[in-house]
């Protein structure tokens, strides 16, 4: 049994969907203390192997000691303190769901799904800008939970795409650092300020980049009616008091089959690009796809079974690029039917000239199977057999 730490002098309420890393920035800039520090003192890295830095898995999970002792020292519930972990997404989201297992050199680790930012988050400058009361306005607004999932990709609020890099440096938000950097050490950043370290020119030391990330400024670019209408339907199938069905070709499933339906599409769309361009909702949405995905990097990376592969299932962190595939995987699946869908997956099975079924997405989707929904399944399953007698029958000749 581990001893509790001392509760802290003072603490904070989280906001909603506040996720854990910024209720640590928060609360360190209000104690005066480095991040470093709180997470030390309120017993939240038990158990990881550098003891003053937060782990890569911190935004997804921490053991549940570690979580007891934080709510102890921060006078949290043990409920708000679930909460600002994305594992509170998990029986919605199923990539949210810690999972453990031996990484490459045998030792148990945190595994982390590809559909969630686990290394840097999407934000909206306006939301950072000011948060609720005196404190919000000294603090800053929250750093939220949803944007490090892939599916969320505008603010509602503000009728706008998340930003991903720092307007200064280029560098992706929050962006995770390996243990020995200093950017969680200091007590001088405000929580929206950028954290990256930089050796700028003439100067002998590293410095942070300390740009404002937070900014009241309406964007430039503009997100239309029909996005906000799907990125408020992907909130709502989050949100734990909302129903937890949603419609999918045809039929009501549950909203984690969904998910993984989506993801599954999304990857499929990308890797057979661009057979399905004619499936993207708008013209405009299809631009901004060819040109990211013309990018003959990422058709390469896409068809090797490789590491590469595994780096190009990772969702975009560009919003409006990821917000296209979405948009059009979820077309797919608004079909009327598993037979609807199974037509246009055969259109894009073409893209891979080996068999179907064993083209680099039918391995993923093997291995996401048991997630997916029904109509999903169905369809697939007879999309491949389709080919199957194709090549049994067909006069293309056997491979
Ligand atoms: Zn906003
Ligand atoms: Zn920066």
């Amino acid at each position: 049994m581990t001893t509790l730490p001392r509760p802290l002098p003072r603490s904070l309420d989280p906001l909603p969907d506040e996720s854990i890393i910024g209720y640590v920035l928060r609360l360190a800039h209000r104690l005066n203390l480095s991040p470093a520090r709180l997470v030390e003192i309120t017993g939240l890295n038990a158990r990881q192997r550098t003891a003053s830095i937060p782990g890569l898995s911190l935004a997804v999970h921490a053991a549940p000691d570690a979580r007891a002792a934080f709510a102890h020292a921060t006078r949290l519930s043990p409920g708000e303190t679930d909460a600002l972990f994305l594992s509170a997404f998990a029986d919605r989201y199923p990539a949210a769901h810690p999972r453990g297992g031996p990484n490459r050199w045998g030792n148990p680790a945190t595994l982390f799904d590809r559909w969630l930012f686990t290394r840097s988050t999407r934000y909206c400058p306006q939301c950072l800008a000011a948060g609720p009361g005196r404190v919000g306005s000294e603090l800053g607004g929250p750093w939220r939970r949803t944007w490090r999932l892939p599916v969320v990709f505008a603010c509602t609020r503000h009728r706008r795409y998340l930003d991903h890099l720092c307007p200064a440096c280029q560098q992706p938000a929050l962006q995770y650092s390996p243990p020995g950097q200093p950017r969680w050490r200091t007590t001088a950043l405000h929580p929206t300020q950028c954290r990256i370290i930089l050796r700028r020119d003439g100067a002998a030391q590293r410095t942070a980049c300390a740009a404002r990330l937070a900014a009241d400024i309406a964007p430039t670019i503009p997100v239309s009616a029909a996005m906000l209408k799907l990125q408020r339907r992907l909130l709502s199938a989050l949100n734990y008091e909302r129903p937890s069905q949603i419609r999918e070709l045809g039929q009501e499933v549950a909203v984690r089959h969904y998910f993984t339906d989506l993801q599954l599409l999304t990857y499929l769309i990308r890797v057979s690009w661009p057979h399905g361009r004619d499936l993207v909702p708008t013209a405009d949405l299809a631009a901004d796809l060819d040109a990211h995905l013309s990018d003959p990097t990422e058709h390469r990376h896409a068809m090797n079974g490789s590491r590469d592969q595994i780096a190009r299932e990772t969702p975009p962190l560009e919003a409006s690029v990821c917000a296209a595939l979405l948009a059009t995987a979820d077309s797919l699946l608004g079909l009327g039917s598993p037979r609807e869908l199974s037509t246009e997956l055969r259109r894009l099975f073409a893209h891979d000239d080996r068999r179907p079924g064993n083209a680099a997405w039918s391995w993923i989707f093997r291995t996401d199977r048991p997630d997916c929904s029904e109509g999903m399944r169905q369809a697939v399953t007879s999309a491949l057999q389709t080919d199957v007698r194709e090549q049994h029958f067909g006069s293309a000749g056997g491979r």
